[in-house]
């Protein structure tokens, strides 16, 4: 295995009495890893750790080598290898997409100008900006200034890529690109995200980890988390019995996640989004919430 890019040990998150995240240990290492999980699991407070914007209650970060949680000079050595895209990014709403992305870039220590523009118009080229760069942040669409965000997280090619929700507000057509964009990010770093979009995860990602109550549920790659479910999902004329969720799809017969099969069901191939109900419906705290 290749030096991770990313390590957590033993690292846990308090909020006053609210335990946000339980004692947890990770690698993380080149790649696309997909972060799943309910409202509420601490999928932001994970990311946000990682990114250094949040001190954990416990335990030790390091990112490229250098530890997060060490000294002021330490924690700077590891943000120069990271890029975190929260969920809610505040604009200063009177600059361009231009303006924006250079005044990133002079924060994030690109002195030399000629070469620090050269990089912003890289990036504004790669979420399909280009042609928006003169436009004042203020005048761009939802998707667009998601995609002005997410243009500041590329920059300078970091090894590391923390992103929250980053597909929210982009159109079929934007993710799609959006995917293209960070699979090319991961061929040489990380890029950890975290989504409800079960669709990207299979499209996607190479690992995949589901967080649950401040505690990982899973870590494994995409085939190993799909396998868990095979077998139990169901298309039949009517529902399964005792199944987790069943719908008519558009060809009319009714596909059941879970439950017990009747004689005419045939089991199909179980997507992410079946594997993750499964997985949810096998803690026993969160039946309830499910059917
Ligand atoms: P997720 O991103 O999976 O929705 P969060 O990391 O935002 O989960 O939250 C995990 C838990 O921590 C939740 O119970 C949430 O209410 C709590 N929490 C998050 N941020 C704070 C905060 N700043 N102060 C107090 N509790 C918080």
């Amino acid at each position: 295995m290749t030096t991770p890019i990313a390590t957590l040990r033993g690292v846990s998150k308090r909020y006053g009495s609210t335990r946000a995240l339980e004692a947890t240990d990770l690698d993380l290492h080149r790649g696309v890893i997909g972060l799943l999980g309910p409202n509420g699991a601490g999928k932001t407070t994970l990311l946000r750790l990682i990114a250094s914007a949040l001190p954990p209650s416990t335990g030790q970060i390091t990112v490229a080598g250098h530890n997060v949680t060490g000294t002021i000079a330490e924690r700077t050595a590891a943000r120069r290898c990271l890029a975190y895209l929260p969920q809610e990014v505040g604009f200063p709403r009177g600059m361009t997409a231009f303006d924006f992305l250079d005044y990133i870039a002079v924060l994030k220590e690109w002195r030399a100008q000629e070469e620090r523009h050269r990089e912003v118009l890289r990036v504004l080229a790669l979420v399909q900006l280009h042609d928006r760069r003169t436009v004042r942040v203020s005048a761009l669409s939802g998707g667009q200034r998601r995609r002005l965000a997410l243009a500041q997280a590329l920059m300078g090619n970091p090894d590391l890529v923390v992103l929250d929700e980053p597909t929210t507000g982009l159109d079929p057509e934007q993710r799609a690109a959006l995917r293209g964009i960070l699979s090319t990010a991961a061929v040489h770093g990380c890029v950890l995200l975290a989504t409800h979009q079960t669709e990207d995860v299979s499209a996607l990602c190479d690992r995949v980890i589901v967080l649950d109550q401040g505690r990982v549920r899973f870590d494994g790659t995409v085939p190993q988390f799909v396998s868990r479910a095979s077998g139990q999902v169901w298309i039949d004329a009517a529902p399964t019995d005792g199944a987790l969720s069943s719908w008519r799809t558009g060809t009319g017969a009714v596909k059941s996640v879970g439950g017990r099969p009747g004689p005419d069901a045939s089991a199909v191939e179980p997507s992410v989004e079946d594997a993750y109900l499964l997985l949810r419906a096998e803690d026993p705290e969160t039946q309830g919430a499910m059917r």
